[in-house]
């Protein structure tokens, strides 16, 4: 990547209020960036929990396993393969439209295609050790700790994530999107990284288990803007509302996306009454 703008800073990266500068600056502790220091986590089922507990309340009014293959205009509404709705949210990745919407322009498909996003393969290390540091995660910068850029304490998130007496972590790799998870042996540098890091022992590991994620960050290069906004601008006008961490390419964490499904639903809600 040979250009990237500072669009990503905005909300990742905290602002220094100046009141904290000057605490600071005269030895007096600051809170910093407060916003992940606390969070609420499912007691079982993992992170997926969280999504199955919403579904189970809405049985028989969603479809799952329902890949969305056509999408189309339909009068005042929008026909989704080929069934009618009055109105349409998408969540999917902006890249995936081009191969839905059969009459999609030429440069919006351009526009679509070419916007940047990297990967991620979660790797998974169940560990035959009684507990982990009081930590969440740790983030790993440094070349001699391996590939893996942020090691999360799985099992200190919730105690049934691992059984009694053992723990979990999991390695975090980010590569290009649209490319392949680069393999086996990544995940043995994952974790010889991690044994150079001092974060387990090479013997300590019971097994491991990786999952792909094709969309995990958006990339902000110089055409992110331009790219975005024509994307956007066609599918409202489709009649369809885009929604989501790659939905609208937006660097949303989950909570800002259910914060933001929530006003969208009150708003689509008042539009039906
Ligand atoms: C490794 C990793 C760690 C993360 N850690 C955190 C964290 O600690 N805290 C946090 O708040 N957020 C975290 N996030 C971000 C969070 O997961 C996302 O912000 C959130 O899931 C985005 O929600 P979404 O509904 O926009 O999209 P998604 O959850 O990506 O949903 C899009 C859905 O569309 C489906 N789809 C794609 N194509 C089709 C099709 N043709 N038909 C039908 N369905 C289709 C996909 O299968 C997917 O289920 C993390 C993400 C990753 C990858």
């Amino acid at each position: 990547m040979d250009f990237l703008t500072s669009d990503w800073v905005a909300g990742r990266v905290p602002d220094a209020p100046i009141e904290d500068v000057i605490r600071a600056g005269i030895g007096i502790r600051t809170e910093g960036y407060t916003h992940q220091s606390v969070f609420y986590y499912p007691k079982t089922g993992g992170f997926q929990g969280i999504t199955d507990g919403m579904a189970a309340k809405l049985d028989g009014i969603i479809h799952l396993n329902t890949p969305v293959q056509e999408v189309r205009k339909q009068g005042e509404g929008v026909s989704v393969n080929g069934e009618e709705f009055d109105l349409c949210v998408s969540t999917l990745p902006l890249t995936y439209n081009p191969r839905m919407f059969p009459d999609m322009p030429a440069d919006v498909v351009k526009a679509m295609t070419e916007l940047e996003y990297n990967g991620i393969a979660s790797i998974l290390v169940a560990l035959d050790r009684p507990e982990h540091p009081d930590l969440s995660w740790i983030y790993l910068p440094h070349e001699s700790q391996g590939p893996a850029n942020r090691v999360t304490y799985m099992s200190n998130y919730a105690t049934l994530n691992a059984p009694e007496g053992k723990t979990s972590l999991m390695a975090e790799v980010t590569f290009r999107g649209g490319e392949e998870f680069p393999g086996e042996q990544m995940e043995k540098d994952v974790l010889a990284g991690f044994v150079n890091a001092g974060i387990m022992k090479a013997d300590e590991v019971l097994f491991t288990d990786r999952s792909t994620a094709n969309h995990a960050y958006v990339v902000f290069d110089a055409m992110y803007a331009k790219r975005r906004e024509v994307a956007l601008g066609w599918l409202e006008g489709m009649g369809v509302t885009p929604l989501g961490r790659f939905g609208r390419f937006e660097y949303d964490n989950s909570d800002q996306c259910v914060i933001k499904a929530r006003a969208l639903a009150k708003t689509m809600l008042a539009k039906l009454e």
